[in-house]
């Protein structure tokens, strides 16, 4: 994006905001899950999916019967969001406490994908979620294809949000008697846990978590 439109411009907080695409790429890749804003019958809708990014489009899927699929398929405007929450911003007043975060607005119109690149793209979910799964497990047959839609959209209208650091105190607050700080935050998996059925196989080790920590499985 060369101009970055109005109606993408971070407008408090300016200089959090990030257009570039190695910061969306980025947090898209990290998020596990995003949330798909889109109107239906005069009421707003702010759905949580799973989503992948393959090079310039972000994809989003799920059954066929979904509504929020089949209205973002029918090209109304939608916003997806993606959040990565990275810590608690304790300051010494309670107006100037926040968090730490990346996030990102994808605003656009998507459409189904058929043909070779839908499977492409259900490899790519899979891939993000649990990277090395798609060679071990069982593949889609043919009805289980027809029962999932996936919808592309493009990153062509993008926006991120960045905010790191200690808190931002008045400097008139800064010898109150009292903790600031940063209490870090993230996401973490736990041990796996076998079903009945696994005895025998070595539990699938999540190549997402890196050192305790969710990162984009590279
Ligand atoms: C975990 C988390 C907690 C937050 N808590 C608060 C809170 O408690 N109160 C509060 O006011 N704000 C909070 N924010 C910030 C909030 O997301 C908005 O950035 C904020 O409301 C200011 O929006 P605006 O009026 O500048 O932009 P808007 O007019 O709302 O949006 C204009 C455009 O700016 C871009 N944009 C705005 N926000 C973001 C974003 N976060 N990420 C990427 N692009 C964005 C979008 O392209 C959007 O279309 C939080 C953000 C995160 C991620």
């Amino acid at each position: 994006m060369t101009e970055i439109p109005d109606y993408l411009r971070v407008r408090r907080e300016p200089q959090r905001g990030r257009y570039d695409r190695e910061t969306i790429d980025a947090i898209l890749d990290e998020a596990l899950y995003c949330h798909v804003g889109f109107e239906a019958d005069g009421r707003p809708y702010v759905i949580p999916t799973l989503h992948a990014r393959v090079g310039d489009l972000l994809y989003v899927h799920g059954s066929a019967a979904s509504r929020m699929l089949r209205k973002a398929a029918s090209g109304i405007p939608i916003c997806v969001t993606a959040t990565l929450l990275d810590g608690l911003v304790l300051a010494r007043s309670v107006f100037n406490h926040s968090i730490n975060y990346r996030s990102v607005v994808v605003l656009g119109r998507a459409t189904l994908v058929e043909g070779d690149e839908k499977l492409d793209a259900l490899r790519a979910f899979s891939e993000h979620v649990a990277p090395g799964r798609w060679d071990e497990v069982r593949g889609p047959t043919e009805q289980e294809l027809k029962a999932t839609w996936i919808l592309s959209l493009p990153l062509a209208e993008a926006s991120a949000k960045v905010r790191s650091g200690p808190p931002e105190d008045e400097p008139e607050d800064v010898g109150l008697p009292v903790w600031g700080g940063v209490v870090p935050v993230h996401l973490a998996a736990e041990a796996p846990l076998p079903d009945e059925h696994a005895d025998g196989f070595s539990p699938y080790v999540w190549p997402r978590v890196h050192g305790g920590r969710l990162g984009a499985g590279h």
